[in-house]
C-alpha cells in the first residue's frame, strides 16, 4: 500500500492482517470493516462580526458490541470523514484492548479552533453538540476530548446537553469535562501517563535505564506536554520537542517545567532559551533513545523510519506510523509501542470518570492513576506475551488481543 493511502485504508489493512493472525471469523471481520452508524452534520455559527459561517461535523459509531460508544472529538482544519472512521475503528480496538465495557467511535469538526475567538468557539461547541444530540448519552455515546478539544469544550458540550434536557444534570454524558462539573481527577495527565508507562515498560524489556534516557517528543499539547513532564520527573532527558510551528533541541536536556511555562505564555516552543532552534521536521530523526510522536498521523513514513536513531518509538498520537514506515522500523529492530496501547490512558480514565459519575463517588488523582497503572501493566505484559509466542509485532499482538474480545461479544449477541 502506498504511503499516501488514506487513514481508513491503512487501518483496514492492519485489521485484515491481524484478523488472519487471530483466526477471526470472517463474518466478524466483515462487520468491523464498516462503522455501524455515521452522522454527518452541518450547522451555522454566528461569528463575532455578525456573519454566519457553516461548519461540517461528524460522529461515527464504529462498533458497540462491547458497550456504549466512547471516543474523543477532534477539531482540526483538515478533518475528514475518512479520518474520523479510522479513528473510530481504532477506538473500538483500544477500548477492547484496555478491557473496557465500551464500544468505539469518534467525532470531528472541520475547524481550526485557534482561528476562532473564545465566544465563537463556545457557540460552535454548543451548535455541534445540539446537531448530534440524539446520538449522545450515557448508555449510547460518551464523547471525550482529543486534538483541538479540552476540558472547556467538554464542559460547554455537557452544559448544552443539560440545558436542552430541562436542566437535568447528567455528567455521565460527556467525558473530559472540568473537575467542578464531575470530571475525573487525573484525567488531564492520563494519556501522557500511559505514554510514560509505555517507555518505562519498554525500557525494562530492553534492559535500559529510564534515568538519563534521551527522549524527543513531537507535539507539546495535552499528550506530549504531560508525557514530557512525567518523563522529566523520572529523570529522563528530553532532548528535543516540536509543535506545529517549529522545534527546539538541547542535547544536554531541556528544562521541561520552564519550557511548558514558556509555551503557555507564547503559544510555541520556538524561541525557548537554552535550546537550539530546529526545523519541526527534524524532530523525529534527532539523536536520541526514544521518539514520542504526540501530534498528528502518518509522520513516520519509510523515509523518516530509515533515519530514526532511537531504539524505541512510543506512539502518543493516533496513527503516527504508516504501514511501510512500521515495516522499516521493525526491520531495524526498533521497539514500537503502538497507539492503541500507548495512548489508552485517556479513554481508560474517561471510563473511570463515567464510573465515578454514575456512583457519585469521586476518587483522588492517586487512586485514579493507581487503577490505570495496574490495568496498563497487566495489558502490556499480556500483549508482550502474545508478541513473543506468535513472533509478531506489539501492534499486531494488541490487535489480536482486542479483536478476540470483540469477537466474543459479537458472537454472544448473535450478530453473526
Ligand atoms: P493537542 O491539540 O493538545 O496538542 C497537539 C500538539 O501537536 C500541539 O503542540 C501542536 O502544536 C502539535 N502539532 C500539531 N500539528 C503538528 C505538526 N504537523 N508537527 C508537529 N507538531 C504538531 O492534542 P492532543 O490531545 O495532545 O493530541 C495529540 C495526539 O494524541 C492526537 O493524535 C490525538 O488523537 C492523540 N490522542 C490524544 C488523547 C487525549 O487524551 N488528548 C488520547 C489519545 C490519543
Amino acid at each position: 500500500m502506498s504511503q499516501n493511502a488514506s487513514a481508513w485504508a491503512m487501518t483496514l489493512e492492519r485489521l485484515e492482517k491481524a484478523a488472519k493472525i487471530a483466526e477471526l471469523d470472517p463474518e466478524v471481520t466483515a462487520l468491523l470493516r464498516e462503522p455501524q452508524r455515521i452522522f454527518v452534520v452541518s450547522f451555522p455559527v454566528r461569528m463575532d462580526d455578525g456573519t454566519t459561517r457553516l461548519f461540517k461535523g461528524y460522529r461515527v459509531h464504529h462498533n458497540h458490541a462491547l458497550g456504549p460508544i466512547m471516543g474523543g472529538t477532534r477539531f482540526h482544519g483538515e478533518e475528514t470523514l475518512d479520518d474520523v472512521k479510522a479513528l473510530g475503528l481504532l477506538m473500538t480496538l483500544k477500548n477492547s484492548l484496555n478491557g473496557l465495557s465500551a464500544g468505539g467511535g469518534k467525532g470531528g469538526v472541520v475547524v481550526d479552533p485557534d482561528s476562532l475567538s473564545k465566544a465563537e468557539l463556545e457557540r460552535l461547541c454548543r451548535a455541534y453538540i445540539r446537531a448530534i444530540a440524539p446520538m449522545v448519552g450515557t448508555w449510547l455515546d460518551f464523547p471525550g476530548a482529543d486534538l483541538g478539544t479540552d476540558s472547556q469544550t467538554q464542559s460547554w458540550f455537557l452544559d448544552e446537553l443539560e440545558q436542552m434536557n430541562a436542566m437535568t444534570h447528567n455528567p455521565a454524558a460527556i467525558s473530559g469535562k472540568d473537575i467542578i462539573l464531575g470530571g475525573s481527577q487525573g484525567r488531564a495527565a492520563a494519556t501522557g501517563l500511559g505514554v510514560m508507562f509505555s517507555v518505562r515498560e519498554a525500557c525494562k524489556i530492553l534492559g535500559i535505564q529510564l534515568k538519563g534516557l534521551r527522549i524527543a517528543i513531537q507535539g507539546v499539547g495535552k499528550v506530549g506536554g504531560w508525557a514530557a513532564s512525567l518523563l522529566y520527573e523520572k529523570g529522563a532527558k528530553i532532548v528535543a520537542v516540536s509543535d506545529v510551528f517549529g522545534g527546539v533541541c538541547a542535547p544536554g536536556g531541556i528544562n521541561i517545567p520552564e519550557l511548558l511555562k514558556f509555551v503557555e505564555k507564547t503559544g510555541k516552543v520556538e524561541g525557548f532559551f537554552g535550546a537550539k532552534a530546529i526545523n519541526k521536521n527534524e524532530l523525529l530523526t534527532v539523536d536520541c533513545d526514544v521518539i514520542i510522536p504526540a501530534a498528528v498521523q502518518n509522520v513516520i513514513n519509510t523515509e523518516v523510519a530509515s533515519k530514526i536513531k532511537a531504539k524505541v518509538v512510543a506512539e502518543g498520537a493516533n496513527g503516527p506510523t504508516t504501514l511501510d514506515g512500521e515495516e522499516v522500523l521493525l526491520s531495524r529492530g526498533i521497539f514500537v509501542v503502538p497507539d492503541i496501547l500507548a495512548n489508552g490512558g485517556g479513554t481508560t480514565v474517561a471510563y473511570l470518570e463515567k464510573a465515578q459519575n454514575l456512583y457519585e463517588c469521586y476518587w483522588s488523582e492517586k487512586e485514579v492513576h493507581a487503577k490505570y497503572e495496574e490495568m496498563f501493566v497487566q495489558c502490556f505484559n499480556e500483549i508482550y506475551k502474545i508478541c513473543k509466542e506468535k513472533g509478531i509485532s506489539m501492534r499486531m499482538a494488541s490487535y489480536v488481543k482486542a479483536l478476540k474480545r470483540i469477537e466474543l461479544a459479537i458472537k454472544i449477541r448473535g450478530w453473526v
